[in-house]
């Protein structure tokens, strides 16, 4: 056994095959595998309506759009994520206000969230970070009390439900999925919006198709004249029927990559649980709650810093195994910094935390004598930090 990446996307001879029957079917864009995938997703996060979109920021950014979200605009949302959630903002010309985190689940304090509302507060874009659905009901009543929209930026949480048994993807006025290859479920580059608002849906599917009807279809079955009608400026952010089937294959064996996944994590936690030195991810305690892993990320313990993680993430690489810094804070990238003046500081518990967060390799096909290794080749590093500190 050689490298251990850091993820790898689970693709069986069902996935090649859908992709090949699609190649060989003549129609590559806007036909019946992605009116499938779409109702799959919808249906797999308890919503009526699915939008097929190229990628989860594409997603993001027509959701925005959709909503009216434009310049003047304030949108709420985390620094602690994938750079997207909060790019969406900029893209749509509306200024990002960040509150810092809870420090067990890692996503936007409600609280904090509250206090930030403002007369100028259009929407909330709230993240399940590493597939935690913690505190999103919270923020879904946060956002109806004070007539905002909530959009869930669910990119890492497919499969996840929480304590009381809502599914990632069911909160707020709509939202969004990704589907890049470290997620639960890859269709190489797409993503998907899910709502039960018609007019929201029809409004992203106009924007992910040049800003043409939601009904315009290319070919024989056009309306007379809709494929080049343009209501108003939209984007190409079509998902091609190849990727669609892709997703379709890749979803009917949800529930066993989703398994898949339990079982690595659970894992990690066995052999990581006395390692005094780290903090394992926080799960709900009731037991209804289900995590949908998405990454295994742990945090060295107080005492550390982001030397020690640094060391140890290249001390890994070493021994070929991937691992990562999940996540930089968003509002101490450089163009934040230039453009709205953070400054390290501005959000200490996202901050704290996000200097001692690595990622381990996380995917469905990861076997118990890797994960062993993984694990004792990461105590070994720590224990090496350790004695270094005395
Ligand atoms: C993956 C991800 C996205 C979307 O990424 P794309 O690469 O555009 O599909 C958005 N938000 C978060 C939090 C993500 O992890």
């Amino acid at each position: 056994m050689s490298h251990i990446p850091l993820s790898q996307p689970d693709i069986t001879d069902r996935e090649i095959d859908a992709v090949v029957a699609t190649l060989r079917s003549g129609r590559l864009s806007i036909g019946p595998e992605q009116e499938a995938f779409e109702h799959a997703v919808a249906n797999a996060s308890g919503r009526t309506q699915g939008v097929a979109v190229s990628s989860g920021t594409a997603g993001l950014h027509a959701v925005l759009l959709a909503l009216g979200v434009g310049p003047g605009d304030e949108v709420i949302t985390t620094p602690f994520s994938f750079i997207a959630s909060a790019n969406c903002i900029l893209m749509a010309g509306a200024t990002p206000v960040f509150v810092d985190i809870c420090p067990k689940s890692l996503n936007m304090d409600p609280a904090r969230t509250e206090a930030a509302i403002t007369a100028k507060t259009k929407a909330i874009v709230a993240v399940e970070v590493f597939g935690n659905t913690t505190h999103l009901r919270e923020l879904e009543r946060i956002a109806q009390r004070h007539e905002v929209a909530l959009v869930e930026d669910c990119c890492e949480a497919l499969g996840g439900v929480t304590a009381c048994g809502r599914r990632a993807g069911s909160f707020g006025r709509a939202s969004v999925f990704g589907f890049y290859p470290n997620k639960q479920i890859t269709t190489g580059e797409g993503g998907m919006i899910v709502t039960d608002d018609h007019a929201l849906a029809d409004r992203c599917r106009s924007l992910r198709n040049q800003g043409r009807t939601p009904q315009a279809h290319h070919g024989a079955d056009r309306a007379a004249g809709s494929w080049l009608a343009h209501q108003q400026l939209g984007y190409n952010y079509r998902m091609s029927e190849i990727t669609a089937a892709l997703g379709n294959a890749q979803m009917a064996r949800l529930p066993q990559m989703l398994d898949a996944r339990r079982r690595v994590a659970g894992d990690y936690m066995r052999q990581l649980m006395d390692c005094d030195d780290l903090v394992l991810p926080t799960v709900e305690a009731e037991t209804d709650a289900t995590m949908s892993w998405f990454v295994f990320v742990v945090r060295l313990g107080a005492d550390y810093g982001r030397v020690e993680r640094d060391r140890i993430i290249d001390g890994m690489k070493r021994h070929e195994i991937g691992a990562s810094n999940y996540f930089p804070c968003i509002h101490l990238q450089p163009f934040y910094q230039e453009r709205f003046g953070f400054k390290k500081g501005d959000f200490p518990i996202a901050e704290r935390i996000s200097e001692r967060t690595l990622a381990l390799p996380f995917y469905n096909l990861l076997d118990e004598r890797s994960i062993e290794l993984i694990c004792r080749t990461l105590r070994l590093m720590v224990d090496r930090e350790r004695l270094l500190k005395r």
